[in-house]
């Protein structure tokens, strides 16, 4: 094994995987090590926005056809009212966490990276990592190893604010999907997110504030999916994580900079947890070509906001029911208006036209 490197990665999730690729892009030497084996599995909604699609396109990877299913945006389905909104830049796809994975691998391997697996790193050293007793020096270390991080605290970095954790939990069902939207079921103490994966399969994750809350706990309040997934066999088993938006105060240390969920994270209600990772690791590859990482503190600010609040909106339309509910009658009898609020969570409104569609919403809610 080689004891030295350009960028040394902790964690082969999807991030540490786009931040090797995106280094390997411009030239370095890299190596990511992981404390599994892959394809890595971990509970997710599976949903892939179009501006995540694209960011993952520019890391060179295309999930071919026959491992997803389109969707062409978002349904809210909430005390009998619908809203549904296409995406105005293409579609969006579902694909299983573990289809993904595999792909993220095969396109690092493509590239030239340097994959350790069942190797979980143990410390940081002043040249780079520590692997067991062995030290390999490298010039920068980016800490991929998700939201409990051991890297944010060994590179000082654990300071954050962090809204209110919630706790979800993920099945799949071997079931003909009933929709071409990624669904957002509301209940009086829950959320259920619906992604078609595939021709004959469908992801069904619940995330509430409940640690207990569990899929077969939650799902008899939802008479319409009650009956959608009656008969339809469990084709994965019952998987929890946990959920928040977490803002850190700083986001690298001297060499060691963070990505992906080690690096904060968004609400899993914004679906836009991937995009967010693949661009951080475009811009992180940008400021180690430069030498930079102020830049990349500053970057990665900018590319949080905008889904940090979102995030906040729709909690806020999570725990208050009949604020909600006027909400989805003024989409309802203005479907542009959900049309707008979804341009601008994909990235494609400015922030002129986000401020009128606010105007617009805040107006209908008054008069319907
Ligand atoms: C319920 C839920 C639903 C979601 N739905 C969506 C969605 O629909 N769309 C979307 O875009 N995003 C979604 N997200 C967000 C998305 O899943 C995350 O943003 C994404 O998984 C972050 O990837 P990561 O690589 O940062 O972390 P992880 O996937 O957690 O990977 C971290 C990796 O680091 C490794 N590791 C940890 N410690 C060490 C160590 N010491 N040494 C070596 N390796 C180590 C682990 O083995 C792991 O492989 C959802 C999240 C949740 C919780």
């Amino acid at each position: 094994m080689e004891k030295a490197t350009d960028v040394f990665v902790i964690g082969g999730g999807p991030a540490g995987l786009a931040a090797a690729i995106a280094a390997r892009q411009r030239g370095f030497n890299v190596i990511v090590a992981d404390g599994s084996r892959p394809p890595i599995d971990k509970p997710c909604g599976e949903g892939l926005m179009p501006d995540g699609r694209a960011a993952l396109a520019e890391l060179g990877i295309f999930v071919p056809e026959e491992f997803s299913h389109p969707f062409r945006g978002i349904s809210f389905v909430s005390g009998g009212l619908r809203a549904e909104a296409n995406f105005p830049n293409g579609c969006g796809i579902g694909v299983r966490r573990t289809v993904l994975h595999r792909l993220m691998v095969e396109r690092a391997e493509a590239a030239g990276v340097s994959l350790l697996w069942n190797t979980p790193v143990k410390g940081l050293h002043e040249d780079g990592v520590l692997l067991g007793k062995e030290i390999v020096r490298s010039r920068w270390v980016v800490g991929a190893d998700g939201g409990h991080s051991l890297v944010r605290r060994w590179a000082g970095l654990d300071r954050y604010r962090c809204d209110r954790t919630r706790f979800a939990f993920r099945r799949h069902y071997r079931v003909a999907p009933w929709t071409d939207f990624m669904e957002l079921h509301w209940g009086p103490k829950c959320q259920i997110y619906v992604t078609p994966i595939a021709d004959d399969e469908i992801c069904v994750a619940v995330v509430s504030h409940d640690p207990h809350l569990r899929l077969d706990a939650a799902l008899p309040a939802f008479s319409e999916m009650i009956s959608r997934l009656r008969g339809a066999d469990v084709s994965s088993i019952e998987r929890g994580a946990t959920t928040s938006t977490r803002m850190l105060h700083q986001v690298y240390q001297g060499r060691v900079a963070l990505v992906g969920d080690a690096s904060g994270s968004v609400d899993s209600i914004t679906g836009e947890g991937l995009c967010l990772t693949f661009r951080q690791a475009q811009v992180l590859a940008e400021c180690f070509a430069a030498g930079d990482l102020r830049r990349y503190q500053q970057e990665h600010r900018k590319l949080a906001r905008p889904p940090a609040i979102m995030s906040r909106l729709m909690l806020t339309l999570d725990w208050k029911t009949s604020l909600r509910q006027r909400v989805m009658r003024a989409f309802n009898s203005d479907p542009r208006l959900f049309g707008g609020m979804l341009a601008m969570h994909v990235g494609v409104l400015s922030p002129l036209d986000f401020a009128a569609n606010g105007i617009s919403l805040g107006w209908r809610m008054l008069t319907v």
